[in-house]
C-alpha cells in the first residue's frame, strides 16, 4: 500500500483556519472529529495534501442562548448536546437526535459541524481500494459509471446524518466563515442536492455556527430514526418532525417534516408540511402527511442494509409516529 504523506496544521483561532484555507486554495481538509474523516483517510477515499485540525480552536465551541434564539458553535461535540440543559430545554429534538449518532465514544469527539458536512455515502464508495480493486472508480471516486444504477453521469450516495433533518424541522441558519468575510444560509441550502459534490461551501470556507429561533409556546418536535442496529448505526431512514398546534381549535399552526438516509441530501416535505398546517390535525391529515413523506423518500439500492423498498415504508411508518409524538408533546406544554 502507497503510503500518503501530508501536512498537518493545529491553528488555535478561526482566523488563523481561515488564513490556512485561503493560503491552501482548496487543498486542505477540515479535521473535526474525525470519525468520519480518518475511516475515509484510510480507504484512500481523501488524499488531501493538507489537514487543517480544528481540535485547539476553543472559541468554535459553545452553546449560547440569547433573545434571538440559540447559537451553538460548529465545534461543540455531540455528547455535548445531548446533555447541555440549554439545549434539552430550547431544542430537545436536537438532543435527542444528536444522542442517536454512533455511541457515546464517538460522541465524545464528533462535532455538530463535522455531523452537519458528513460525506455521502454508498456501498460501493465506502469500501477499502482492495475492496474496490475489482472494478474502475466509480462515479463518486472520479470514475465514469455509478453502479447503484450502472449509469454514468449521477452519483447515487445518500446523506445519513442524524442532526440535519431536526435542525431542518427547527428552522435553523448556518454560518459560514472565510477570510473574505461571512455569510449565514438555511440550513437547507448547505446541501446541492449532488451526491457526488454534496455541500455548497467553497473550499476557503468553515462552518462556525448553527443558529436556531426561538420555537413559539406550544410547539414540539421529535425525531424517528430506522436503523440495522439500535446503537453504532447511521440511519437507513430518519424523519424529524416540528408541529405547533392550536389545540382549542383543533388546528395546525405551522409544520415542518424533514428527512435524512433517503436522498443526497437532507429535505422537508412541503406536501406533508402543507396537511399538518391545514385546517384540521386530524387522523386523516396525519396519515396523508405520512403518506406524503414515503412518496418523497428517494432510497435506491445504495446500502448494504435496507432495502428501497423497507427504507420507503419505514419513512412512512416513522413520520406517522413523529407526527403524533410531536402533536401529543405540543399539547402537554
Ligand atoms: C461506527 C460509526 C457509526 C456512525 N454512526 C453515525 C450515526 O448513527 N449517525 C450519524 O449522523 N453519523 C454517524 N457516524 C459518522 C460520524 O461519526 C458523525 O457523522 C460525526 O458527527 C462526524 O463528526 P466529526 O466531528 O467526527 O467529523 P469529521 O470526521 O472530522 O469531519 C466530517 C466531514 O466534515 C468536514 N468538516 C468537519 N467540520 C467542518 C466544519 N466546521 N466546516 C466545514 N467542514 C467541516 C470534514 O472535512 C469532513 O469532510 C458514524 C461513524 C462511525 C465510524
Amino acid at each position: 500500500m502507497r503510503i500518503e504523506t501530508f501536512e498537518y496544521l493545529r491553528p488555535a483561532t478561526l482566523k488563523e483556519a481561515c488564513d490556512i484555507l485561503a493560503e491552501r486554495s482548496g487543498a486542505a481538509c477540515i479535521l473535526a472529529g474525525g470519525t468520519d474523516l480518518i475511516p475515509r483517510l484510510k480507504q484512500q477515499l481523501v488524499r488531501p495534501s493538507c489537514l487543517l485540525d480544528t481540535t485547539d480552536m476553543a472559541e468554535y465551541r459553545y452553546v449560547r442562548s440569547d433573545a434571538a434564539g440559540l447559537a451553538i458553535g460548529a465545534g461543540t461535540t455531540l455528547q455535548h448536546l445531548t446533555s447541555s440543559e440549554t439545549v434539552r430545554q430550547q431544542a430537545p429534538i436536537l438532543a435527542e437526535a444528536a444522542g442517536r449518532v454512533a455511541s457515546r465514544q464517538i460522541r465524545n469527539v464528533a462535532t455538530l459541524g463535522g455531523n452537519l458536512c458528513l460525506q455521502t455515502r454508498c456501498w460501493f464508495y465506502n469500501q477499502s481500494r482492495a475492496w474496490k480493486r475489482a472494478k474502475p472508480d466509480c462515479y463518486k471516486a472520479g470514475g465514469e459509471i455509478c453502479y447503484v444504477v450502472n449509469k454514468p453521469g449521477q452519483c447515487y450516495a445518500v446523506f445519513q446524518g442524524d442532526t440535519a433533518p431536526a435542525l431542518l424541522a427547527l428552522n435553523a441558519r448556518v454560518k459560514l466563515l472565510s477570510a473574505r468575510g461571512e455569510r449565514t444560509l438555511a440550513i437547507d441550502q448547505l446541501y446541492s442536492g449532488n451526491g457526488r459534490d454534496p455541500f455548497t461551501i467553497a473550499p476557503d470556507e468553515l462552518l462556525v455556527e448553527v443558529m436556531i429561533p426561538h420555537l413559539p409556546d406550544g410547539s414540539a418536535a421529535a425525531y424517528g430514526k430506522f436503523s440495522h442496529r439500535k446503537a453504532v448505526d447511521f440511519p437507513l431512514a430518519g424523519v424529524a418532525v416540528w408541529l405547533a398546534v392550536d389545540d382549542a381549535q383543533g388546528k395546525g399552526r405551522g409544520a415542518r417534516l424533514a428527512l435524512t438516509g433517503v436522498g443526497p441530501a437532507p429535505f422537508r416535505v412541503p406536501a406533508a408540511e402543507a396537511l399538518l398546517a391545514g385546517p384540521e390535525t386530524d387522523a386523516a391529515a396525519i396519515r396523508g402527511a405520512a403518506a406524503a413523506a414515503a412518496r418523497a423518500a428517494q432510497p435506491v439500492k445504495n446500502l448494504h442494509h435496507g432495502p428501497p423498498a423497507l427504507r420507503r415504508k419505514m419513512v412512512g411508518i416513522m413520520s406517522r409516529r413523529a407526527i403524533e409524538d410531536a402533536g401529543n408533546k405540543s399539547r402537554m406544554k
